[in-house]
This record gives C-alpha cells, structure tokens and sequence, in this order.
C-alpha cells in the first residue's frame, strides 16, 4: 500500500509534519519543521544572543544582529529553500483537498 500524502517526517528531528503549511523544504525536497530549521541555522551560523534568526520569505532566512539604537539590521542571508523545492510544496498544499 501506498504511503498517504500527509504522512510527512521531519528531515531534522523524525517527528511528524503536524501542519505542512509551516513546514520548511530541505535542500534535498524533505520536509522539515520551521523551527528546527532556526535551530540548525543557529548551530551552523554561530547565532548567539542576541542575535536571531528570522523567516524573510521565499525560503530564505535572514541573520539578524542588534545595533547600538535597539534596531535588528540583516547580518547575513541564507538561501535555505530551493525555489523549485518551495514551489513544489505550494503545489502539494494547493491539491491536498482533493
Ligand atoms: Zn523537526
């Protein structure tokens, strides 16, 4: 029998994908949860307090480091999706009601 669409494991963690709308494409087309991918990111880029890490659209992140003034300017940005891999996902999202 075939697996069901909506069974999705989380590349990072193994935990099931409760809500693919918040799940993150990997490099390789698995899915993986939002925040295990900040975590990994965190890890791989050194981000410490207080620096964070932030979601800014189109399967990229941003580093963000806090100035002198309180403002959060970009340090680095990460291209974290592919951007066939974050349309691919839309498409699943869009057919799921069927
Ligand atoms: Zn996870």
């Amino acid at each position: 029998m075939k697996k069901k669409e909506s069974e999705h494991i989380c590349a990072l963690c193994g935990k099931p994908l409760d809500f693919i709308t918040d799940a993150i494409s990997e490099p390789d087309g698995r899915l993986s949860h939002f925040d295990c991918v900040i975590e990994k990111i965190r890890k791989q880029y050194r981000v410490e307090e207080p620096d964070t890490v932030s979601y800014i659209g189109q399967g990229r992140f941003a580093v963000c480091t806090k100035g002198e003034d309180g403002k959060y300017t970009i340090r680095d940005r990460i291209n974290y999706e592919s951007s066939d891999s974050f349309l691919s996902m839309k498409k699943l999202v869009g057919n799921s009601g069927e």
